[in-house]
């Protein structure tokens, strides 16, 4: 049998996340949940999410606060939140109903007689359910024995609680991590003992690393509240994480959230290992930083030129998107001085502005020349700068010409191309710029 979204069609889709709070929220964990939650939004259903603090050893508030804060920051609103600890009493109640029923029982913890464990009844029936990704998979049960589904009547464990959750929620899709598939074995003989409907599984691939190993911290950050520190778009976030396992079976992938939902589909979701790379990721962003909203792009740069005039940082915004992958990269550049020129004139040595074939002389030259005929010229836009002096670069040489120009603009090595810089400048500027570095090259000379 072939399970896809048609089984979605006559039913209230309810999906969930059910993370433990032994961690932070990782690329894994996001990913999970945006499958989910793409699903139940493209069919109107709830997606609930559930935080599985059963294990209060391992689970702490911290960690719990850093999952729903990664999952506001993505957008990735729960319809209804549940807290496993709070269904204690419930999963209880059916461990209680199990033993009466016989269907569990308690029994020595091993042969050491160490202590005593509430057993689940196994008549080790061979089961084989249909996995959305992966098709049929069967289990022959027996091997899993009369597994312990409690340490006492007043502690259940964790296969209990996660049926019982999922039954009382009426999720009709669980949609977990490849590494879930061997316990679905175990969970499907509960819902059978406790006649609870069974859930259509959906397993998705692991995320691996480009080497193909499992994801780790070496390579790279792994929470998903660090790509939000580094100044990744969310909305770009999503995007990669949607291609992480799913493929619209063409050739797009630069999505927004909204044509997410639309095209998500089970179909679609790969068996393989999905490959995690930052390249990609960085790539997908800056698509998505470039497709923003000229006022929202300004607003994410603002508080890196924090106390910078306004009207420059607008000028060169364009110009530092196209510089940049995530918006970290601003401070990142900027320490290295690359936007420091537009803001105050540089400070360099007169030798810089000697091009490599050229002299003092030459050098000196150009930029009095310049400095007259860029009196009149139009600073509109890079384009006007360029139409001014062209001329004159093409006769005299363009490195002779540029190379000055550009450095007694910038400072620097590298930069951007100098009729740019003049255009953001303004005549005033550039003027006193190239006015100054004449100056420092007739010190040089004499
Ligand atoms: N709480 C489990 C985990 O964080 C997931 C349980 C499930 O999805 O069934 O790995």
């Amino acid at each position: 049998m072939k399970i896809n979204d048609s089984s979605a069609e006559h039913t209230k889709v309810i999906t969930r996340f059910a993370p433990s709070p032994t961690g932070v929220l990782h690329v894994g964990g996001a990913r999970t949940a945006l499958f989910s939650w793409l699903f139940a939004r493209k069919y109107g259903g709830e997606f609930v999410l559930r935080i599985e603090d059963t294990d209060t050893e391992r689970s702490t508030k911290e960690y719990e606060e850093d999952i729903l804060d990664g999952l506001t920051w993505l957008g990735l609103k729960h319809d209804i939140f549940v807290r496993q600890s709070e269904q204690m009493p419930r999963h209880k109640e059916v461990l209680r109903e199990m033993i009466e029923k016989g269907s569990a029982y308690e029994a020595e913890e091993n042969t050491a007689g160490t202590g005593k464990v509430i057993r689940f009844k196994n008549t080790g029936e061979t089961i084989t359910f249909t996995d959305a990704v992966r098709g049929d998979i069967t289990f022959d049960t027996t091997e899993l024995g009369d597994f312990v589904i409690a340490r006492d009547i007043e502690h259940p464990l964790y296969h209990l609680a996660v049926v019982v959750d999922d039954c009382d929620s009426g999720i009709t899709h669980v949609i977990r991590g490849e590494d879930g598939i061997s316990n679905t074995p175990r969970q499907i003989l509960i819902a059978r003992a406790i006649g609870a409907p069974e859930p259509i599984y959906v397993h998705i691939p692991l995320i691996l690393a480009p080497d193909k190993s499992k994801l780790s911290k070496r390579h790279g950050a792994v929470s998903l509240t660090a790509y939000r520190d580094m100044g990744y778009e969310p909305e770009a976030l999503i995007n990669f994480l949607a291609l992480l396992g799913w493929n619209p079976g063409d050739e797009r992938e630069i999505f927004s959230v909204e044509e997410l939902i639309a095209e998500f589909s089970l179909e679609r979701i790969q068996k393989g290992g999905a490959v995690f790379s930052t390249e990609k990721l960085d790539w997908v962003n800056k698509e998505h930083m470039k497709l923003m909203p000229k006022n929202d792009q300004y607003a994410r740069m603002a508080p890196y030129f924090e106390g910078r005039d306004e009207k420059r940082v607008r000028a060169i915004q364009s110009l530092v998107v196209e510089r940049i992958s995530k918006w970290s990269d601003i401070q990142t550049l900027g320490k290295e001085g690359e936007w420091e020129y537009f803001f105050t004139a540089p400070e360099y040595k007169a030798e810089g502005l000697i091009w490599k074939k050229g002299d003092t002389n030459e050098a000196l030259q150009h930029l009095d020349n310049l400095a007259k005929a860029m009196q009149s010229i139009d600073y509109a836009t890079p384009e006007t700068v360029k139409e001014g002096i062209w001329d004159y670069a093409e006769k005299e040489g363009r490195g002779n010409v540029l190379w000055p120009l550009r450095y007694a603009l910038s400072g620097r090595e590298k930069s951007t191309d100098p009729f740019t810089i003049c255009s953001i400048l303004g005549r005033d500027e550039t003027l006193a710029r190239i006015e100054t570095a004449a100056k420092k090259l007739r010190n040089h000379q004499g």
